[in-house]
């Protein structure tokens, strides 16, 4: 059922304390965790609890949720002192989407550069 944890998504792993991760906040909604390969000073991911693959079918299935992954977003970058960053939603595997779980890169810390690659 869409939402439900999935047996074989690491981010599930991840929520569920299953697989460890360097994790910065939490609420009822999402976990927030550093990257394991961070491409800036600030390399946060925000996830939802709940599965959905990417942030589209999240937004449509659970909008509040959606809402909650970008107010973390923002409340990750002020607590990491970043003024200026980037949140970014990588859709579909040809945007370099890895990891099938809605989540949003918070990218800050150093200058950077538009358009991205
Ligand atoms: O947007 P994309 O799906 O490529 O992002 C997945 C991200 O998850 C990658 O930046 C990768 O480094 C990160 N990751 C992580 N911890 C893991 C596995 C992947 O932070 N255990």
């Amino acid at each position: 059922m869409a939402g439900e944890p999935q047996a074989d998504c690491l981010f599930c792993k991840i929520v569920a304390g299953d697989v460890p991760a360097t994790v910065v906040r939490e609420t009822d909604t999402t976990v927030a965790f550093r990257d394991i390969n961070p491409q800036a000073p600030t390399h946060i991911l925000v996830i939802p609890k709940v599965h959905h693959p990417d942030a589209a079918s999240l937004a449509a299935a659970e909008p509040q949720i959606a809402a909650d992954v970008l107010k973390e977003a923002a409340e990750v970058a002020a607590q990491e002192q970043a003024t200026s960053y980037r949140i970014v939603f990588n859709t579909g595997s040809g945007a370099g989407q890895t990891v099938f779980h809605a989540h949003a890169h918070v990218l800050g810390g150093r200058g950077l550069q538009w358009p991205p690659g």
